[in-house]
This record gives C-alpha cells, structure tokens and sequence, in this order.
C-alpha cells in the first residue's frame, strides 16, 4: 500500500470526528465586523492555532495585527520540494436576519446532508480541510509530501484591512512557490471547476451641487439648475446606449481573449435563458460583441450603485435639492490600473459636468486589481490532475466576475500565483441565512487536498 492510500484511508476512518471538529469550530460566533464579539475572534484564533499544533510537529504562532491575529503555521521538513502557501480565514459574516435562519445560526445542524451554519461554507469547512489532511500525513507518515505554510486570517469578512501590510512586513515568513486558497468557491455542484481569473474594483462617489442649500421651486425654479436634473445627465454621459462604457481610454489596457479563450467559455455549460429567469431579467444587457458570460467574466464595467438627493418622501414637496449623489464602482479586468482607472473616470465627470453645477468627487478605497493565472501554471494543472482522481471528471475551467483581493496582493508583494482549491459552491449561501456545507464535500475536498500535495511533491518546475 502506497502512503496516498494509507492517508486516504485515514482520512475516510476519521470522516465522522472530522465532521464533528468542523461543528465544534462553526459554533464559534467569530464575526468580525461585530465588536460585541470580539472575544469570540480570540477564541476563534486560539481554537484554529490548537488544531494546527495538535495536527503535528508544525510550529504555530499567532501573529498580531492592528485588527485580528494572523495564525501562522509552518512545518518544512520535505526539502528539496515545494513549498505551499495555504491561505484560509476564521471570521464569518454577522448571522442576521436571525429570523430567516430554520436553525440557529450558532448551533451547527445536520439536514439533509447538509451542515448548517454560519460561516460552515465559508470559510470554516473548507480551511479545516488541509488542516486534516496535514493531521493525516503526520499520522501516517509523520512527514508531508510538500513544504506546508498556513496562513489563517480573521478579517476577510471586512475587507482584509491589515492583510496587504501583513503581506508587506513578512515577505520572508511568507516565502512560497505558490497560495493554495481554502477560500474561494466552486462554480456550481454538479461539476468540479478551477477559477482562473477574478475581475478587480475600484469606486467612487460624486456630488454635484447648485446651490448652498435647498431651494423652493416656486421662489426658485428657473432661476438655477436642479442638481438631480443634472445628476442624470452626467451618469448617462458614461455609457453608450448600447451599453459600452463611454469614458476615453477605459478599455486601452483590456487584453483581448484568444480564440482559444472564447471557444473555451463558449464550450461551458451555461443557459442563458435559464439565468435570466433565475435573475428576473427580461432580456440580456451588455457592450455588444460579446457573450453574456464573457462580459461578467473578462470585460471591465462601470455601474452606479446609488443615486440620491431631493425630497423622497410621501406625498409633494417643492423642493430644488442643493446637492445630488451618486455611487460608481468598476470592475477591472487584466491589465487595467485601479488609480489609471479612476484618473480616466475623474477626467470624464469633470470634462461633462454640467450647467450650473459644481462637481466633487471622493475615492472610495484604494481598488484591487485583477487576478489571472495561466492555465499552463504547474499548481493548476496539478489542482486539475488531482480533481480528476477524485471526480472522473477533468474541472471546468471558470472565471469570477466578483473581487477576491489575496489573489491579487500575493502576487503584487510577492510575485506568487494564487490557486483557489475551496470546496465550497458558490450556492451554500453564504451571506445570506442558512449558509450551509454539503458534508459530501468535506469528504471529497480531504481527498482532493491529500492527492494534490501528493501530485505537487511529483512536480518538476
Ligand atoms: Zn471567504
């Protein structure tokens, strides 16, 4: 018997205590934006570095930040082999509308095959899942078939405030051939996929404003503008009817998909028609010359978020608003600048603004930028072997039209390529009530992880 079998096979004889960690560790209420449970953060950081040092000979430490602690795990013992950076986080979104929850949120239940909880999905279940598998190796082994590095964060839930500056400050502690993400999710469940790009952000928010303060339209109409008035002019100045962003220079830096790239979405099993009902959408709406999925995954868009200003209330009031606001975010694309980006939105608010009317613009955040790896990449190509052994079937290769911004900080501090290896499914819910993990999952991603250090360890760069 070959020690990928052992290791399977103990992997399999400890599915049910595997199981039962993950409820013990969904129980904790580890939610970050909450201060009320900012012990709860703590014990959430103290249970994950016990499950890393009870795991075997890793050294673990529990590294403060301005905000909650990094736990960092390390065990490098396979030299002359790769070493894998495994990145996770410990925080949950806030549970509520508690309401809507058939179980609570905090009392991890079994239904159906399912686990519910929050936070089981993302990112409790998929995270402890290498943590096991490393437990299994040692067990077996007592050595692992590649350098393992474990970093577990506890502030993805808002926005990974302090990770850049973490990043940043310990490239050394950090060094790795490549980010395995426990974090991320599948495309859907009845096929296995690999994410190998996801879209960047950035935004802002403009005002526009005529006059010191509000106005009455029966004194003052006709006399100055109506910021909203112009507020909607300025927002369809940035498109073009047919849905092309209208600002100069948007698109310069957008790479162009190959014919290969295209014929392999155009090859995906997506139905149009079947998403638009999903969403509710009459018809489907996009800069033309390009499909649907291609527009949510490899074109950049610009979209206002919000607008506001004025009298919204019940009944009539005659007011002229002295201010209107609106709310823009874009989303990038390789090889698009989130700074380069705003420059060119700025220039196009402040080259539109019109009569009447002065402009303000706030940046909202510093942005992220796109991230994309090569299909050709060794760790993707090993991720794609490896979901074959255990599906019988090779992954789909997908991309993400959301933000996932470590893929993007690893690379820019440290050059590393990021593979998103998580099994959880973009439909567990997992912002919403009754975020759940599919326990058969859990099964199939120890085996998944077990195999795929197993195929790195067989890689040759
Ligand atoms: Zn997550």
């Amino acid at each position: 018997m070959t020690s990928i079998d052992q290791v399977l096979e103990h992997l399999a004889s400890n599915h049910g205590r595997i199981l039962g960690k993950l409820i013990d560790f969904a129980a904790i209420p580890s939610v970050s934006t909450d201060p009320a449970h900012a012990a709860d953060m703590r014990a959430a950081a103290r249970w994950v570095a016990r499950a890393l040092e009870s795991a075997g000979p890793f050294t673990v430490r529990t590294i403060e930040t301005p905000g909650n602690p990094v736990v960092y795990a390390e065990w490098l013992g396979a030299p002359g082999t790769l070493t894998v950076l495994v990145y996770g986080h410990y925080d949950v979104q806030p549970a509520d509308p508690l309401e809507k929850w058939s179980s609570p949120p905090f009392t991890p239940t079994l239904r159906d095959g399912r686990l519910y909880a929050r936070g089981v999905s993302d990112d409790k279940g998929p995270m402890l899942i290498p943590i096991e598998v490393a437990r299994s190796y040692f067990a077996v082994a007592g050595t692992l078939p590649v350098n393992v590095k474990c970093m577990f964060e506890g502030e993805e839930e808002i926005g990974s405030a302090n990770l850049d500056a973490f990043i940043r400050d310990n490239t050394k502690l950090l060094a790795a051939d490549v980010v395995l993400s426990a974090d991320g999710a599948m495309w859907r469940i009845d096929e296995p996929s690999l994410t190998v790009s996801s879209r960047g952000l950035v935004g802002l928010e403009l005002t526009l404003a005529a006059s010191s303060k509000d106005l009455h339209s029966g004194r003052h109409g006709g006399g100055v503008a109506n910021p909203l008035h112009a507020m909607a002019t300025l927002i369809a100045s940035l498109h073009a009817p047919n849905g092309r962003v209208a600002v100069a220079g948007f698109y310069d830096r957008v790479r162009e998909l190959t014919p290969t790239e295209r014929a392999a979405i155009a090859a995906l099993p997506f139905d149009e028609g079947k998403y638009l009902a999903q969403v509710g959408a009459p018809a489907p709406f996009g800069e033309p010359g390009y499909t649907t999925l291609e527009r949510q995954w490899t074109r950049p868009t610009l979209e206002v978020n919000g607008m506001w200003g004025g009298y919204t209330g019940p009944g009539q009031k005659t007011v002229i608003p002295s201010e209107a606001h609106a709310k823009i975010t874009c989303r990038l694309v390789p090889d698009q600048d989130p700074a380069e980006v705003i420059a060119l939105v700025t220039r196009h608010l402040e080259s539109h603004v019109p009569p009447g009317t002065r402009l303000s613009i706030a940046p909202d955040g510093h942005g992220a930028r796109a991230a994309h790896i090569e299909t050709a990449h060794f760790a993707l190509e090993a991720a794609g072997a490896a979901l074959y052994a255990v599906y019988g079937v090779h992954p789909l290769i997908v991309r993400m039209g959301g933000t996932v911004p470590i893929s993007e900080l690893f690379q820019r501090r440290m050059g590393l390529d990021t593979v998103f290896f998580s099994f959880s499914t973009a439909d567990e819910d997992y912002h919403a009530p009754n975020e759940f993990f599919r326990v058969h999952r859990l099964h199939e991603g120890l085996e998944a992880w077990a195999r795929y250090w197993e195929m790195l360890a067989e890689t040759r760069r």
